[in-house]
């Protein structure tokens, strides 16, 4: 029988809010046995959950979704079945947690000099001590009613150029890799259909050592799936993909609707079994 894969979620330990077991017990209910909690800069959920996952016979594979600059665009990086206990990799992804932690306190600053007076302590609370982005400041604002939704949070003050805009630390593209194979690791790139000029990107990003594509995503349509397909096919590359599900802080709770054979994701059942 053929199993079926969920290579990309988030936790409340990062921007999700969903628990991690949530993410098991959902996931198992449509049929998917092997998860990958990627939430952005941080393992903790693997840790959380992986003895009950076991318990439940889901493999879950180590992974963590990087935010990498590439030629000056924002690409983020999905890595897999690395060695969970890597000492770089745990005190790479705590100083970017630290990094996301002050520039999180820096945009509630700006939002209060433009009269948002949301306050860092609930924007701590929200971000539960793990990666802070800015969904849980959004979250924050829609609480005070200073807006109507996360998406409108975005859209009017917190989205890339508005006025409380703050710009993120980044890996280096070479870096990330580096830093991934260097634990044994696997790396795809996320929800490819997000970049400008995706393909000659993809290619840029396969010359790097880039393993991997993200074909099955919420956000790439049949016809982007064909054509990164036919890419990775080309460059002897891999494919991955997942709901990318936040719970409730997207429009759309995606978890469950995105279910990829295992007999797409080879190499990293390889690294996890
Ligand atoms: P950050 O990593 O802090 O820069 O925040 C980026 C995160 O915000 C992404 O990983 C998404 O999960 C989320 N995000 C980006 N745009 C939107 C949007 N329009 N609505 C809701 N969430 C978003
Ligand atoms: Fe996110
Ligand atoms: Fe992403
Ligand atoms: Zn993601």
């Amino acid at each position: 029988m053929t199993r079926y894969a969920d290579l990309h979620t988030h936790t409340y330990h990062s921007d999700g809010t969903r628990a991690p077991r949530e993410v098991i017990d959902v996931a198992r209910a449509h049929g998917i046995t092997i998860v990958a909690i990627s939430d952005h800069d941080n393992l903790a959920a693997f840790f959380e959950i992986k003895a009950y996952a076991d318990s439940v016979d889901v493999l879950l594979v180590p992974a963590a979704e990087l935010s990498c600059a590439v030629d000056g665009v924002d690409v983020h990086v999905l890595a897999y079945a690395f060695d969970a206990f890597n000492e770089r990799v745990a005190a790479r992804l705590a100083a970017f947690r630290e990094t996301r932690h002050t520039r999180g306190y820096r945009m509630v600053d700006r939002l209060h000099a433009l009269g948002y007076a949301i306050d860092r302590d609930r924007v701590d609370q929200l971000a539960g001590g793990g990666a802070m982005g800015r969904p849980h400041i959004a979250r924050a604002l829609v609480e005070k009613g200073y807006v109507a939704s996360v998406a409108e949070a975005f859209d009017t003050l917190i989205g890339t150029g508005k006025p409380a805009f703050i710009d993120k630390e980044r890996f280096r593209i070479d870096d990330a890799v580096a830093l991934i194979h260097g634990a044994g690791g696997v790396t795809s790139v996320a929800h490819p259909s997000h970049y400008p000029d995706s393909e000659t990107l993809l290619a840029r990003l396969f010359d790097a050592g880039i393993d991997a594509v993200e074909v099955i995503h919420p956000d790439v349509d049949d016809a982007a799936r064909e054509t990164f397909t036919n890419i990775a096919r080309f460059r002897n590359k891999f494919l991955t993909g997942g709901s990318d599900d936040h719970g409730t802080v997207k429009a759309k709770e995606t978890l469950g609707s995105f279910r990829v054979p295992e007999t797409l994701i080879g190499p990293i059942l390889e690294r996890s079994e």
